[in-house]
Formats: C-alpha cells, structure tokens, sequence
C-alpha cells in the first residue's frame, strides 16, 4: 500500500491527492482521503485508481489544512469498499483515522479477544484491530493509547493516524515498510517514498525511525521512541521491484542506483554471448540497462508495454480469446528477429508470466536464442509483511531447481543473481529483510509456523 500525509497546509487534502497519485504503484484497488479544519474529520474513499475516485466534487468535501491518504492492495481480508482505507473511529476522545502500510502478523488471538470484549469489526482488514485498541484502552491521554495499542501488535507497521488536531505518523520497530518525513513551506509532509514529495515540491528531511511515533501538531514536531531497538529488517523487495525508481528510500538510498547495480552485479555472474539485451518492461529496466552497460551488449527495447491495461479489461467471449500476456506486452519483431537476445527481468513469482513472455520473444519476435536473466535470486519464501506473494507452493523456486525452471519456461538459460550478490549490492545489507529470499523471517509468528508444517 502507500501512504501519504500533510499537517499545516490550507489545500491538505489537494496535496494528497496528488501525493496518492506518485504512489499509485504501491495500490491500485482502492484510495481514500481523510482530512481535518480542526475540529471534525471528513472522510471519501472508494474502489478504484486514485484518478477515477476524485475529482474537484469530492475534493471540495475534503477541507481544512490537515490530511491522511491510502492507496490499498490487499494482503490480508478481501476487495471491498469496507476494506479501503484510511478507516476512521469515533469514540470517547473524538475522532481518529488511520492509513497502514503493511501487515500484521498473529491477529486472530487478538481479534478474537476483542470480539469478546464486544468489538464489531466493520472490516476484515488487520488495521482495524489497531483503531480498536485504542478506541477500547481503559485510560490515558490519546498519544499514551496509541503508543499502547500498536505495542500489542506484531509486524509491519508504516502507520499514518489523525484526529482533528495533530498528524501522526509511526513505524515498527524494524523499519520493514519505507516511510519518508519532508517539508513544504510551513507544512510537514509524510509519505511511503519520496517520489510523492517530488510531485507537490516539497523537500525530503529524513525517514520516520524504526520505533518512532512522530506528533505533529499547532505546537511542532514531538519525535517519542516507543518501542524497545529491534534489529533492523527493511524490506529488500522494496528495491528490486515494489518501490518507484525515482524514490529515495531507506535512509536516502536511490532505488534506481540500487536497481541498475543489481543488473551489474547479475551480469558480472551470470554472463552470456548474446546480441542485445531487453527488459521486461517496466520492472525489469533499470536491471536490464546495468547488465547492458556491465556486459557491453546493447541495450534495445523488445518488448512494449501497454500502459492503460487495468482491471477493467473485458476478454470478449467470442471472436479471438486467450490474450494472456499479449494484452499486456507486445514484441517488436524489427529488434528480435533472429538475435540472441538477454531478457532481464526483476524476479520469477509463479513462473507463468516468464514463460509466456519467453515463448513470445522467440515465437513472435523470432529471436534466435533467449537468455532470460533476473535481478534478484530465487524467490523460495512467501511475504508475510505486506507484499502479496502466493503461498510457497506456488512460488516455482521453493520446490524447482533453477534447470527445471529453466526448462518450464522454455529458455535457452537461465541465471538468477546470488544471495550474496544481493548482499553485496545492497548497503548496509544487515539491516535488510531478505525472507523470501533466504526464509530468515525476521519477525516470528504462529501461522508460519503451520504453513511451515503443510511443508
Ligand atoms: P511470473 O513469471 O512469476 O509469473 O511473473 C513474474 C513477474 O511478476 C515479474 O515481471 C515481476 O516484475 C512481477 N512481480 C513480482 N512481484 C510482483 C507483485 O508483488 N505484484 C505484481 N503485480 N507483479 C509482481
Ligand atoms: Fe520484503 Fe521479502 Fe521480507 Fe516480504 S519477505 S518484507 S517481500 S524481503
Ligand atoms: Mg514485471
């Protein structure tokens, strides 16, 4: 999901809309606007793309000078209108609102002991389990029952709260999920990459903390520590595929630097005699242009991308059908015809796609050999911290070799970057998160446990 936020600025709810728009690659199912004049909270949101959701109708029922943004792709509980975010409370303090990053981990026992505590779940999304315990909290002022409840969750955690007065933002102690603080003029912005501030020129100041509650408010910023140090574990596959290239993420890390010198790295170790090399556009790109430089073949665009296939294509029934991934990408013949041809791309989920897309370079595009070539190693773990893998069983590299993978999509090779190449790309690779990678699940919890099991 992304998130964005603004404190202190008289057209906030503008803004998000604009902050929501850069980050509409975090979440294309729904998107939602909350904001604030100060003494009540305005809430629009809606499935859809964040352009077909507003326009300046629904703007004009945002006001004031405060707001919160979500864009939602869904993890945990199902595509509803329910389930868009940001989700807003009333209760014995005022109102409060609230846009997660993430996922939770180990939420049925604390569910279900809300629910017999006498909650009624609007929502089967794991971040209304946070807005439940601060509502439910027996005392304490507002910033004391926050801290509270999101210390009796477990997982990853990029939270953006609001009520009528103050901007909050807060990230688990392991910094799974990015979460960048910048100004604009007077106001404070806050956003999942910087890539938003980009859009509506505001400047990039620091990242929220691992652990750390920032209050913004008519008094200023108040940074609270409120979690005990963790090791750190940010999300690796934020680099190799789900954040923006142009995003800085992570302590000012340029995903696309990072992008380009996995390329490099992939084709220091996997080299190949080959004509030229193409991305699997847009993932495989920045990749595909640094084993391009590294290996000296040319870098050619042999694949075209047809940017405005949504979910609202309708496969007709009769006439031509089975599009597959011919909707999607097209070859140009005029570039592959009977070349040896590097194919980069970020990573191997199920495999299906890559199949296809082999098949076409070869078929359609009449190249003579395909090399397919990805920029991450193995995907062998499932995600459990809020990007939406399949379970390992589907996952083709938890129970294939990389010569039967090979063989399944039809290349004349195959090569993966290395685990330690990763490492060795990635700065300060300590601190990273790799467990679809390398299944060190940096946060442990029940249900791994049983899926463990089904093994
Ligand atoms: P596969 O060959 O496994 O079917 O698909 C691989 C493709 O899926 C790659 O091009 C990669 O960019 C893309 N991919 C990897 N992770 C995700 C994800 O979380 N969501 C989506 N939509 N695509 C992904
Ligand atoms: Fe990221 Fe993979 Fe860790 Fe999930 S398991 S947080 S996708 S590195
Ligand atoms: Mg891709």
């Amino acid at each position: 999901c992304g998130v964005f936020g603004i404190f202190g600025h008289p057209e906030a709810a503008n803004l998000t809309y604009l902050g929501l728009y850069a980050l509409q690659h975090r979440g294309q199912e729904g998107a939602g606007i909350c904001s604030s004049d100060g003494t009540k909270l305005y809430l629009e949101k809606s499935l859809g793309l964040v352009a077909e959701i507003f326009n300046e109708k629904v703007l004009k029922n945002l006001p004031g000078h405060i707001a919160i943004g979500h864009n939602r792709y869904s993890t945990t509980g199902s595509s509803t209108i329910e389930n868009v975010q940001p989700l807003m409370a009333t209760y014995s303090l005022g109102s409060i609102a609230i846009a997660h990053n993430g996922n939770l981990v180990d939420i049925d026992r604390l569910k279900s002991r809300l629910e017999k505590d006498g909650a009624i779940f609007q929502t089967t999304s794991d971040s209304e389990i946070i807005l439940h315990l601060i509502a439910r909290a027996k005392d304490g002022e507002v910033h004391e029952r926050i801290a509270n409840a999101v210390r009796q969750v477990r997982g990853a955690f990029s939270l953006l709260l609001m009520n009528e007065k103050e901007l909050i933002a807060i990230r688990d102690p392991y910094g799974i999920r990015p979460l960048s603080l910048g100004q604009l003029r007077d106001a404070y912005v806050i956003a999942s990459e910087t890539c938003a501030f980009d859009l509506i020129g505001a400047t990039y100041i620091r990242d929220i903390e691992p652990g750390e509650m920032l209050i913004i408010s008519e008094d200023g910023v108040k940074s609270l520590k409120i979690f005990n140090s963790a090791p750190k574990a940010h999300c690796v596959f934020e680099f190799i595929y789900f954040a923006r290239p142009d995003s800085y993420i992570f302590d000012h890390v340029c995903v696309n630097t990072i992008r380009k010198e996995l390329g490099r790295q992939l084709a220091r170790e996997n080299p190949v005699r080959a004509d030229i090399v193409i991305p699997v556009p847009d993932s495989g790109v920045p990749a595909a242009l640094g084993y391009a430089e590294e290996s000296g073949i040319p870098f050619e665009f042999g694949l075209i991308r047809n940017h405005y296939v949504g979910r609202t294509f309708i496969e007709p029934k009769q006439s031509i059908r089975h599009f597959g991934v011919k909707i999607k990408l097209n070859p140009v013949r005029e570039v592959l015809q009977g070349k040896k041809v590097v194919v980069v791309d970020d990573s191997i989920v199920r495999g299906t796609t890559s199949k296809k897309i082999v098949k076409m370079i070869r078929e359609l595009g009449g190249a003579k050999e395909v090399h397919m070539r990805i920029s991450s190693p193995p995907t062998v773990g499932p995600c459990f911290y809020g990007i939406d893998t399949p379970t390992r069983q589907e996952l083709i590299a938890s129970s294939h070799k990389i010569e039967e993978i090979r063989k399944y999509i039809t290349a004349d090779s195959l090569g993966y970057l290395s685990l330690e190449g990763l490492k060795k790309i990635i700065p300060n690779s300590e601190l990273y998160c790799m467990a679809c990678f390398n299944c060190k699940y940096p946060i442990e919890f029940e249900s791994r446990k049983v899926s463990q099991m089904e093994l």
